[in-house]
């Protein structure tokens, strides 16, 4: 697991699967740990991480509600979950669901965890709004479209924009079984007048770009998801986000627009 420092306050650790990203945000004497890596051996590390560089996580925050965000509790067992309230019920409406795509990870890959995944009733943010740590606010935003629920989060005196999974550099855009095409453009749009204030973005999966860069993927992205609309499965992928498996995500998202 890689991990690097965007700001005095911001600590990204980007996980080796599915270069899903954990940000550790801090204000004062409190930080929050928001999404997660996704092995044990990085889970088990990321407290010594945070303490190393002073950051005392007292909440866990996930952008949305897919199992491979929702890890964070194994690292910080004491910490409260904060989300947004649609992700809140999108994990009471499918109950168990994390924890059945968790298992069935570990169980191809042989991976053990040290016991299952708890995850106790999340506390619901307002989205949009604020949500205090130390002597700061974090900005909450909706961002749904790939999911039906979601918020990224704007760290205002770090001018970091903590995505959730928008804007990578290594994954098309996806739309998931909840998820819609005409929502996904909306969030991108949404997120726009932030990624051009931005001095970096943290993508859900990939490692954090600056603004520049995060403005061209979101280009990319809203031509990608328009041309989806407009013409399916003939949609051209992002130049350099072409590989087999991106190719395999395309095809889905283009059975579920049409
Ligand atoms: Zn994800």
């Amino acid at each position: 697991m890689r991990a690097v420092g965007l700001h005095a306050d911001v600590v990204v650790a980007i996980s080796r699967a599915f270069q899903t990203t954990c940000t550790l945000v801090r204000s004062g004497n409190e930080a929050f740990c928001v999404d997660s890596p996704v092995f044990p051996d990085e889970l088990e590390i990321l407290p010594a991480i945070a303490e190393q560089a002073g950051f005392p996580v007292v909440g866990v925050l996930a952008t949305h509600a897919d199992w491979d965000h929702l890890l964070g509790r194994y690292a910080f067992p004491e910490a409260p979950l904060g989300c947004a309230e649609t992700t809140a019920a999108a994990l009471i409406s499918r109950p168990g669901a994390a924890q059945r795509e968790l298992r069935a990870f570990d169980d191809e890959l042989y991976v053990e965890r040290p016991g299952p995944l708890s995850l106790p009733g999340a506390q619901s943010l307002p989205v949009p709004g604020h949500c205090g740590i130390g002597e700061a606010e974090l900005e909450l935003h909706p961002a749904d479209g790939h999911t039906a629920d979601g918020m990224a989060v704007w760290v205002p005196w770090a001018c970091v924009l903590i995505a959730g999974d928008y804007l990578s550099p290594v994954e098309i855009p996806m739309l998931s079984d909840s998820g819609s095409a005409a929502a996904y453009l909306a969030t991108l749009a949404r997120l726009e007048p932030l990624v051009e204030q931005a001095d970096h973005v943290v993508p859900g999966h990939g490692a954090p770009i600056d603004g520049t860069r995060a403005a061209a993927i979101l280009r990319e992205d809203r031509a990608y998801v328009q041309a989806l609309l407009e013409h399916g499965e003939a949609a051209k992928l992002p130049l350099a986000r072409r590989t087999g498996e991106q190719r395999r995500i395309h095809a889905a998202n283009a059975r579920r627009v049409t």
